[in-house]
Order: C-alpha cells, then structure tokens, then sequence
C-alpha cells in the first residue's frame, strides 16, 4: 500500500495558529519534507514532535519530489511543510503534490493558515469575489502589463511582496488602477502586525521612500461595478446622450447589447445607475 502525502498548513507568525489535526498528523508521519528545517524545527520542538525532517525548497523541488513519491510509494507517509501558511501556496510543495497524484499516491491537505486569507480579511474590503496574484513579476514592464490586465475585474486583489519592493509595486498599482482603496498588511499574528488602510495613492506615498519592515501582503479593491463594460465601448458617453435625448433607458440597452454582445440587464443597469448619478 502507497502511503498518504499530508500537505499541512503552518502558522504564519503566530505558534498557536496550528490545527490538533496538523499536530497529530506530524507526529505520526514517518517523514516531514520541511521548507527550512530550522523554522520547523522550533515549531516541532513547541509542539513535541519528533520526526525525522528532510529539507524541501524550491531549489531542490523537482528532485527531492520525485525521492519523495519512491518513499510514498514504498508505503511511508510523509508531510510536507513550507516555511509558513499552507504549502503550495506561492511556496514548494506544489510539485510534490502534483507528482504524487500522478503516481496514484493519496494527497491529504490539513487546512489551516494562509497570509492571503488572513490578508484579505483583515482589509475589510470585499471578500466574495477575490483573486490571489501571488508574487508580481519583477520587472516593471510584465507588472504593469499584469496590473492592466486585471484592472475591469471586479475583484478585490491580493498580493504577495517582498518589503523592499513594496514601493515600486504600490506605484504601479496606482498607475494602473488609480485612487481604489487598498491595504498594506505587515507581519500578521506577529507581535508588531499593522494593517495600513488608505488609497493606492496614499499608501505609495506613505511606503515610496520607508519600505515597510517584515513581511507583507497587500489587498486591492476590484474595480467598481459595470468597469468592465465601460472600458470596451464608451457606454457610459453612450447611454448618457440616449438618455438626455430623452430615449427609454430598455431600448437603448436592448440596442446597446445587441450592438457589443453585452448583457443588456448589465447594461440596463449601468443606465440606471448613471441616471442616479
Ligand atoms: N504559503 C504561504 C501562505 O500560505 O501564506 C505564503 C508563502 S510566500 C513564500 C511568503 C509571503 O507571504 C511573504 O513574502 C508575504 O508576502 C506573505 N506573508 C507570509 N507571512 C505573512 C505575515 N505574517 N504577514 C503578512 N504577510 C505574510
């Protein structure tokens, strides 16, 4: 029999942030695959486990995944752990998982801390509809090409960066999708854990020159409601001379929708709204 691959998520500052499932699992696992094996260390010393560990990074990743499945499949059940927060989660153990089930090995995640949930809520910004960009690519060009391609979505953003480039990353992010609201969220369940709220604007000028200390996540309202149509064709300038010439809001949507291939409720409302002002 195969043994089963547990993917456990980890505190991401704060010890206690660790589920009695993920305990248990790393006490009884013969293997713990860890990011850094001197962060798991004082984090299985807190809890009393004592497993073997066997260092797992993104350098070494496609090796050490395919070792890996040979012990799985020779019937160990093994854990893997990344430095902080879940696994896989813009962190190694994403090849790991993907190789196990392509063996027909059994993949377990035990759920538990992500920076960019912990994030996102702790923004207060929308939470129903949310896309998670990871890290944003360092150059400046594939950045704003990223921020360009996401600026109709009506999704709050969230996103990982290292502090140094926090400034860079907030001035193109202004650039792009313009005074939104948004959130720096610093050293979460840590000691000094500060969430900054304020416009894109705001935040860049409060970080531009003083990169925030420690590790950071940022949040990004999604664009406004009807973004999306708007950016296509110039239906607000197209609805509003239909409506001041005195044409019913039904008919022009209807002729708008057929002329875009747009929703014409979308459109309907887009009118309404304009006509509330
Ligand atoms: N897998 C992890 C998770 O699920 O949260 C994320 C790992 S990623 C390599 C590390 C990034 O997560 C950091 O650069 C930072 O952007 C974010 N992060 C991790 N811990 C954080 C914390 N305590 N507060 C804010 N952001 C954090």
């Amino acid at each position: 029999m195969p043994g089963i691959l547990y993917v456990v998520a980890t505190p991401i500052g704060n010890l206690e942030d660790i589920t009695y499932r993920a305990v248990r699992v790393l006490g009884e696992v013969d293997l713990i695959a860890a990011e850094d094996t001197r962060a798991a260390q004082v984090l299985l010393d807190r809890y009393g486990v004592r497993r073997p560990l066997l260092s797992y990074f993104e350098g070494n990743e496609t090796e050490r995944a395919a070792d890996l499945v040979a012990r799985l499949g020779a019937g160990e059940h093994i854990a893997v752990i990344s430095q902080a927060g879940t696994p896989a989660v813009s962190d190694p153990g994403y090849r790991v998982v993907v190789a196990a089930l392509a063996a027909g090995v059994r993949v377990e995640v035990i759920p538990g801390p992500s920076a960019a949930v912990t994030a996102l809520v702790a923004a207060g910004l929308p939470t129903d509809r949310f896309l998670f960009l990871g890290f944003p690519p360092r150059t400046e060009a594939r950045r704003r090409e990223l921020f360009a391609g996401v600026r109709t979505l009506e999704a709050t953003l969230v996103l990982y960066e290292a502090p140094g480039r926090v400034g860079e990353t907030l001035a193109d992010l202004a650039a792009a999708l313009g005074p939104r609201p948004a959130a720096v969220a610093r050293e979460l369940t840590k000691l000094y854990e500060e969430v900054v709220r304020g416009t894109l604007p705001e935040l860049h000028a409060r970080y531009a020159a003083t990169p925030p200390r420690g590790e950071v996540t940022l949040v990004v309202a999604g664009a406004p409601a009807g973004a999306a149509l708007e950016a296509e064709v110039d239906l607000t300038a197209e609805l509003r001379a239909a409506v001041a010439a005195g044409r019913p809001l039904r008919e022009v949507a209807a002729e708008l929708a057929l002329r875009t291939g747009k929703s014409r409720h979308a459109i309907y409302q887009l009118g309404v709204a304009l006509k509330k002002g």
